[in-house]
């Protein structure tokens, strides 16, 4: 059945069904999906705390599969990332949403997520540079997230990769921060501009107990005294915007502001925003 040609498996045999298989063929689609035309890049209003003007997007890729429908990235970006493909995919991202962010008004910044196996690639400064050269973004306006697992799988390179891209210009910000291990370290280490607090502190942390808005209230302070901005993520709830703007965050994500959407509506909101 994996056969069957390109862009069409028809017969499933019962056999497929095991996990190995199923993954197979997963990969196989993944690798033909950007050629196909079924990766797109979907991007979310970063808010700045103050005011509503929306700053900045993150760009977060999807993926639409001709039989099994929208995949989400946390199960098909772990695929890229073990059979090899995530440099292909992150580049391509990278690309595309840079292309996109050239529409926008000058002063919005674009954030694109890096895997650790990306930004560990020797050759990823030259990829970030070629792709701002390539679009014309000025380096300010973009913003590379990345993980602590940038940190496990270090190299040699990773100081060195991290001082060529601030002398490129970029800006870092340091995501999913407090679900790790040991993120003081590594704060310490390298040159975030922003930390990004994971969302299982932020949702429903109006509601919870005041250990959630506690933990905020210290993230805050410790990235304030580092000179570094903080973003919540996945703030959905009046009273959670209220609470986040309470502790001092400079930067909001979440449905309360906006989901994320497609290029043409992001253009539409990066044009009719007042940015500061
Ligand atoms: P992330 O980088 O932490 O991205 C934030 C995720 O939270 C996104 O999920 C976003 O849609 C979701 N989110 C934002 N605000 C809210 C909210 O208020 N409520 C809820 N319930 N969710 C919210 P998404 O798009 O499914 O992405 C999941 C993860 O997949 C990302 O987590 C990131 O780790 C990875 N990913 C997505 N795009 C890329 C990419 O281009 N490259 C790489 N390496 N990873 C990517
Ligand atoms: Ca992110
Ligand atoms: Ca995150
Ligand atoms: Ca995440």
């Amino acid at each position: 059945a994996k056969g069957a040609g390109r862009g069409k498996h028809c017969f499933y045999e019962p056999s497929m069904h095991s996990e190995a298989s199923d993954r197979q063929v997963l990969e196989n689609d993944l690798r033909q999906a950007i050629d196909k035309g079924e990766l797109w890049v979907a991007y979310q209003p970063i808010v700045s705390a103050a005011g509503e003007d929306v700053c900045g997007f993150e760009a977060l890729v999807r993926w639409n599969h001709p039989l099994r429908g929208r995949i989400s990235p946390d199960k098909f970006i772990p695929l890229a990332e073990e059979c090899g493909l995530i440099g292909r995919i992150g580049t391509w991202v990278l690309e595309t949403a840079l292309e996109e962010a050239a529409k926008w008004p000058d002063n919005v910044r674009i954030a694109v997520n890096l895997s650790p196996i990306q930004f560990n690639d020797p050759g990823i400064v030259d990829i970030v540079s070629n792709a701002l050269n390539k679009t014309g973004v000025r380096s300010s306006r973009l913003e590379l997230e990345i993980t602590e697992g940038v940190f496990l799988a270090e190299g040699e390179t990773t100081d060195d990769t991290f001082a060529r891209l601030k002398d490129l210009g970029v800006r870092l910000a340091l995501d999913d921060f407090g679900t790790g291990y040991s993120s003081l370290g590594y704060l310490k280490k390298a040159p975030f501009d922003k930390i990004k607090i994971d969302q299982s502190f932020v949702r429903g942390a109006a509601s919870k107990t005041s250990r959630n808005s506690a933990i905020i209230r210290a993230i805050v302070t410790l990235a304030e005294s580092l000179d570094m901005d903080t973003c919540a993520e996945g703030v959905e709830t009046h009273d959670d915007l209220h609470l986040i703007r309470e502790l001092g965050c400079s930067h909001i994500q979440g449905y309360i502001f906006g989901k994320p959407v497609e290029g043409e509506d992001a253009r539409g909101i990066a044009n009719s925003s007042r940015v500061e």
